[in-house]
């Protein structure tokens, strides 16, 4: 029930969502605290549905925590039942079916929605982008009869989702814009390494290539592209996302590409008002500028963030940003923030199957990218955190974990 005093109210219950509310509880936080949700479904992880959650013999499960978790905490759930309007001024929001919410407190965690695909055919039967858990029960049953996958966008949703389908036999073709893969968040030379292990997988890959249209008698049957056609009985696409920033702008608050936010994630335009996740643009330590992440470190560190700074514990958001992706077994990942202009050393390990490449900004390192090497990804993310920097120099020969390791002997000593 909703009690007569106003409290948090989250628009959201994804990843960030539920971050905020349990860390409202966990720091003590006891006024009422209300979640929002469009979905039906209780807040649930979002990076399996794209890695191997269609090839789990229990079907998909998902859930972040039980229901119960909520009940016992004194969280209201309100799923199913979007907001579609905030009324700043009387501190309040507006659900789809017409219910006024008043809040203290409002925070936005409602993350992205994906780009369409702007092609003819793309409306047919068979072609599907993944971003919901009902996407993702879809496309596990198409991969179930799926014989000639063509899989547009070489980001992280189409190249997991590439190697998901070709470990169920289907034959799989990549179609990139890009004249390569993972161009927003990997350095060009991970890339080459990474796209030969896909072409060795058995993927095939065409970048620099577009999709002109989907064709087919009411079901997709084969896929148009600059390179030819493609046969095709299942086309799924992952060609990035958008900020679902519109409340906010509808609103008036401050909203470019993403809900402008401080650095303890409040709007710039209305302070009881937060940001937090993927719809979030903020000021962070080791970017240059502002920036939007879409990534589960972000949205559970921000959510964490604004729940502990309500409760009463406020703090700048600085948190490394890191992210991985497995794709069939090649697991990728990122510690830090690369830019174009960062300088990028790739070191091949003992063994052929582990590699990192080291991004370094006036030799100083500011991310590191691994490919099957999760120790050397976890030293990253423990130096990149450190106030001490790692130079070029201080790799010669040397790896980042044997680094940290010499580190953490030095300062016992000390
Ligand atoms: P996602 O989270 O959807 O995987 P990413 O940004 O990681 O998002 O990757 C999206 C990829 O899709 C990028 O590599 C981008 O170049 C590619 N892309 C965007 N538009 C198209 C298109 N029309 N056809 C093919 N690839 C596209």
């Amino acid at each position: 029930m909703t009690s007569a005093r106003a409290g948090v109210v989250v628009v959201g219950g994804g990843q960030a969502g539920h971050s905020v509310v349990s860390a409202l509880r966990g720091a003590g936080y006891d006024g009422p605290v209300i979640v929002l949700a469009d979905e039906p479904h209780l807040p649930y992880q979002r990076p399996p549905l794209s890695k191997k959650a269609h090839t789990e013999p229990d079907g998909i499960r998902v859930d972040l925590v039980p229901e119960s978790f909520y009940r016992e905490r004194d969280i209201e759930l309100r799923l199913g039942d979007g907001v579609t309007a905030l009324d700043t001024a009387a501190r309040t929001v507006v659900t789809g079916t017409g219910t006024r919410v008043p809040y203290e407190h409002l925070v936005l965690a409602t993350g992205a929605r994906n780009h369409q695909l702007p092609v003819p055919g793309a409306e047919l039967d068979g072609v599907h982008a993944l971003r919901s858990l009902d996407d993702a029960l879809t496309i596990g049953q198409a991969l179930t009869t799926a014989r000639d996958v063509v899989v547009v966008g070489g980001g992280f949703i189409g190249l997991e989702l590439a190697q998901v389908a070709a470990a169920r036999g289907a034959d799989v073709t990549v179609v990139e814009l890009a004249d390569r893969l993972l161009s927003r968040a990997v350095s060009p030379q991970l890339q080459e390494h990474l796209r030969a292990r896909h072409e060795r997988s058995g993927v095939r890959i065409l970048t620099g290539t577009g999709v002109q249209a989907i064709e087919g008698a009411g079901r997709v049957e084969r896929v148009v592209t600059g390179r030819g056609m493609l046969p095709a009985d299942l086309v799924v696409y992952g060609i990035g996302a958008a900020p679902r920033d519109e409340l906010a702008r509808d609103a008036g608050l401050a909203v470019d590409d993403g809900v402008l936010v401080d650095e303890q994630l409040r709007s710039i335009t209305d302070p009881r008002i937060s940001a937090v996740g993927d719809c979030a643009r903020h000021p962070h330590p080791h970017a240059d500028g502002l920036v939007r992440l879409e990534s589960v470190q972000n949205a559970t560190d921000q959510g964490a963030l604004v729940g502990r700074r309500i409760a009463g514990s406020p703090a700048p958001y600085r948190s490394l940003p890191w992210f991985w992706s497995d794709q069939g077994d090649i697991r990728l990942q990122i510690a830090g923030l690369r830019t174009a202009t960062d300088e990028v050393r790739v070191v091949p390990s003992d063994t052929p199957e582990k590699l990192a490449a080291y991004a370094f900004r006036d030799d100083r390192l500011v991310a590191v990218e691994t490919l099957n090497w999760p120790a050397e990804h976890l030293a990253a993310r423990r130096l990149l955190e450190q106030e001490t920097p790692v130079c070029s120099a201080d790799l010669a020969g040397a790896t980042l974990g044997a680094l940290a390791r010499a580190r953490r002997k030095a300062e016992v000593r000390t």
